[in-house]
């Protein structure tokens, strides 16, 4: 089977290996459609695993069972599925808090094979642990890679409980910037002002839910959030990018009591430099998220399967997963907001036999 190596930081190699071993009550699952995740990119284009290499990453995988262990009851062949890449054991002292996305016995996914492949092995404590869903016939595969980022977004939105009384100021109009845009109007905000310092991707971000759109490169942004919030700044405030400058003005965006995310990763090592009598005095809550618990994971799920959560503007394009450099590249370049890989294509676009 074909599957994308991970060799080093932008050393992606399209190969064949070995169709993988199916263990007693674990699956091996067809993939049909994979999301290019953000933290994918991360991962593909730096030395995300020394020591470790070759590396198959991919998360964001849904398509259908192609074969099932013995003592594998809940899924049959020729399912459709969708899997996450935390699972809780259910057991542990923070599990049984509710806090399961920090579960004291993961699973962490880098240490099996990804989705980057045509198909990958399920482990039988994986769908024990109830990280396998069965995906509703009218829902497409590409959807999942929309699904899977909602857990994190609202897991945040949880914490910062948005509701109808807030403006919420969204920095970044990448991929998790529009899904928060759009899940903040769902959970009723009241306005969603969006800065970001490229141009292009501020266009057309109305379709997303936002109401007001800075573009970072052209204004001052933090003035401009003032100018929109009556000199007083923004009730909630989500940093959905990379930048330790964008966490500096988030607080100054902030209005008294305001609470700010730091949902974006930066670069390893980078320091944000923060005046921190700005939080004290005018009493912020910051706090960062990634991942969610499993309550944030239905909620997406359910979302997206009702129809209420629109998926299908997001996923702008969809490409064959040998092609997977070229998509970090569009992706990187702002040409899409997300691309849905299918190892099941071959470079012209053409169906592979299996
Ligand atoms: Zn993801
Ligand atoms: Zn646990």
């Amino acid at each position: 089977m074909k599957a994308i190596l991970q060799y080093g930081p932008n050393d992606l190699r399209y190969e064949d290996i070995p169709y993988p071993e199916c263990e007693p009550g674990g699956l091996i699952l067809k993939v049909v459609a994979i999301g290019l995740c953000g933290s994918d990119i991360r991962n593909l284009t730096t030395d995300s695993r020394p020591g470790h290499y070759p590396q198959i990453w991919g998360h964001e995988h849904a398509g259908i069972v192609h074969e099932v262990g013995p003592e594998c009851t809940a899924f049959k062949v020729g399912d459709r599925v969708a899997s996450i890449a935390g699972s809780p054991c259910g057991q542990c002292s923070e599990c049984r808090a509710g806090n399961n996305n920090y579960c004291l016995n993961p699973m962490p996914y880098a240490d099996r094979q990804g989705g980057f492949a045509q198909y990958m092995p399920i482990p039988a404590e994986y769908i024990r642990r109830g990280a396998i869903k069965h995906l509703p016939d009218d829902i497409p595969f590409e959807a999942f890679g929309v699904i899977e980022p909602l857990l994190s977004v609202n897991g945040s939105h949880d914490r910062m409980n948005i509701n109808f009384r807030d403006t919420v100021v969204i920095c970044g109009a990448g991929p998790l910037g529009v899904i928060h845009a759009r899940n903040a109007k769902i959970r009723g905000a009241k306005k969603v002002i969006m800065t970001e310092i490229s141009s292009k991707r501020l266009e057309d971000v109305e379709r997303f839910g936002v109401d007001v759109k800075i573009d970072g490169s052209k204004v001052d942004q933090v003035q401009a959030v003032l100018d929109e919030t009556g000199g007083r700044g923004a009730d909630k405030i989500i940093c959905a990018n990379p930048s330790t400058i964008s966490q500096q003005q988030s607080l100054l965006m902030a209005k008294p009591g305001g609470i700010i995310c730091f949902f974006g990763g930066v670069a390893k090592g980078a320091m944000t430099e923060i005046d921190s009598n700005i939080i004290h005095y005018k009493g912020l809550t910051i706090f960062g998220q990634t991942g969610g618990t499993s309550l944030a994971y239905d909620t997406g799920f359910e979302l997206v399967c009702s129809g209420r959560f629109k998926w299908d503007d997001i996923i702008t394009a969809t490409m064959p997963l040998c092609k997977i450099s070229e998509a970090i590249a569009r992706c990187k370049a702002g040409e899409e907001i997300k691309i849905s890989l299918h190892p099941w294509e071959d470079e012209n676009g053409n169906e592979i036999r299996e």
